[in-house]
């Protein structure tokens, strides 16, 4: 099957040969006529999928005929986050290239008066999170009765925010007689409900079930005990022994976890950025930019702020906290394993977790095995969180530790306080170094030993003085 068999129009069918793809994903490849002959579309299907394209490419052969009027946009996209709609944003740009189509995105954070005047010279494309869509119509600013097609994308994730009574107001806002395309990846009472009142008889195209993981993700799990610092601990083990890490993200269940693990892992010398909820929109677009361009490799942020972002190639998934719902277990390692790609999830598993895990188990239909070659920390843990300080050689390096024995810090008023956490020395070397055992640190005058982890995973050290 290629994209030419599909209907799509030549521009559109320029624009995806220049991106590189030549076979369309089953979602595109099931979807694309429909929408192109007008049908409504009840799409089941994960992030990571081809989701995207499967209704920006046959948006952009429909819109080729016809134009914009003034506050009256011709065609509506929902998303339950500023950054997902900017993604599907920079869809249409990468696509849409060869046309001269308006589009406006509608989000929190940006100006009201910047958004009028662009909605005031006439919109193709309205890309809106729910909430400040019902801002503008409020404010007559904005007018839905001329939207030919509507797309409710991650309707489950919507349901999952609250946002489904705003989206029952916008389809009521919207002419009856419009095109709707709804995208969920899983199906909850709610939204089958949602589905059976807005969508007339619709194509469903469902691409795989709602609830598989990618056969290319490794999955496992490691058990830690009750004590954060010691999940914090387990964590760094895992980030330095992980094999082919190129980039990570770590998901925390609470917002507040995911600063507390930000800051952890900075303090131990890791690059690493943070995304979640509270931040303010420019903070969450400049921490998803280093962390797309690789500049910080590991990500640690919430289900909410990460969910649906279009981030190629991440190679590992550290479930932090494992999630409550198992859908959003699925969700958090649909990160991965992306276009047959190799990915690794790995799961910290604390006893308070059990419950959690066995539902996933269910959910996924396979068993999450333990780690081979996990860390182990010892029984004894004390919370080794405070910022290091870092001792270094003239190379700038820090003194290495050899065979889990501390470096001698030349502070002798304390006890020497015993090893907290020594990793069985795993089998299989890690970046090509061999691992080194990590000593105790005794959190007052121990630093860090960040000296056997990979350059890219280090934050630059300044200079001291
Ligand atoms: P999505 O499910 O829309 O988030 O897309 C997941 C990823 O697949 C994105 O990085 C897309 O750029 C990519 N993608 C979309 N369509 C194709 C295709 N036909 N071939 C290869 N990659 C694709």
């Amino acid at each position: 099957m290629s994209f030419s068999n599909l209907g799509l129009s030549d521009k559109v069918l320029a624009a995806v040969a220049a991106t590189g793809y030549t076979t369309p994903t089953p979602i595109q490849e099931q979807a694309i006529p429909h929408v192109l002959a007008h049908r409504d579309v009840l799409g089941i299907a994960q992030t990571g999928t081809g989701k995207t394209a499967a209704f920006v490419l046959p948006m952009l052969t429909l819109l080729e005929k016809g134009r914009a009027r003034a506050l009256m946009p011709r065609t509506l996209i929902l998303e339950p986050t500023r950054e997902l709609a900017a993604q599907v944003k920079e869809n249409f740009d990468k696509y849409g290239a060869g046309q001269k189509l308006n589009v406006a995105l509608l989000i929190g954070g940006v100006s009201f008066g910047d958004q009028d005047m662009k909605l005031s010279r006439g919109v193709d494309v309205l890309i809106a999170t729910p909430g400040r869509l019902l801002d503008h119509t409020e404010r007559g600013k904005l007018l839905l009765t001329g939207v030919e097609l509507l797309v409710i994308d991650e309707a489950d994730r919507m349901l999952d925010m609250g946002f489904i009574p705003d989206i029952e107001r916008i389809c009521k806002l919207v002419p009856f007689t419009r095109q709707t395309l709804f995208f969920t990846a899983t199906m909850p009472p709610e939204i089958r409900r949602i589905t059976e009142t807005f969508l007339h008889n619709p194509v469903k195209v469902e691409v795989s079930k709602p609830a598989t993981t990618a056969v290319t993700v490794t999955q496992s799990q490691v058990s830690v005990g009750r004590e954060a610092h010691e999940k914090r601990e387990m964590l760094r083990q895992l980030l330095r022994n992980a094999k082919d890490l190129k980039n990570a993200i770590i998901f925390c269940n609470r917002k507040r976890d995911v600063a507390v693990v930000y800051k952890s892992l900075q303090k131990h010398g890791f690059s690493v950025c943070a995304l979640h909820g509270d931040m303010d929109q420019s903070a969450r677009t400049a921490a998803l930019d280093q962390f797309r361009k690789g500049e910080l490799p590991l990500l640690v942020a919430s289900d909410v702020a990460a969910r649906g972002l279009d981030i190629p190639e991440v190679s590992h998934v550290f479930n932090f906290d494992v999630p409550h719902h198992p859908d959003d277990y699925v969700h958090r390692i649909g990160r991965t394993g992306r276009a047959g790609r190799l990915g690794a999830a790995v799961s910290l598993v604390s006893p308070a977790d059990q419950k959690s895990l066995l539902a996933i188990e269910k959910l996924i239909g396979q068993p999450i095995t333990p780690l081979e070659n996990a860390p182990v920390l010892s029984a004894e843990n004390t919370p080794s969180d405070a910022p290091p300080r870092t001792e270094r050689g003239s190379d700038g390096r820090k003194p290495r530790r050899e065979g889990g024995q501390r470096a001698r810090s030349g502070r002798t008023s304390k006890p020497r306080k015993p090893d907290v956490a020594e990793i069985a020395a795993p089998q299989t070397p890690s970046f090509g170094r061999a691992p080194i055992p990590v000593a105790a640190r005794d959190h007052h005058s121990e630093p860090a030993d960040h000296s056997h982890l990979p350059a890219f995973l280090l934050r630059p050290i300044r200079a001291r003085g």
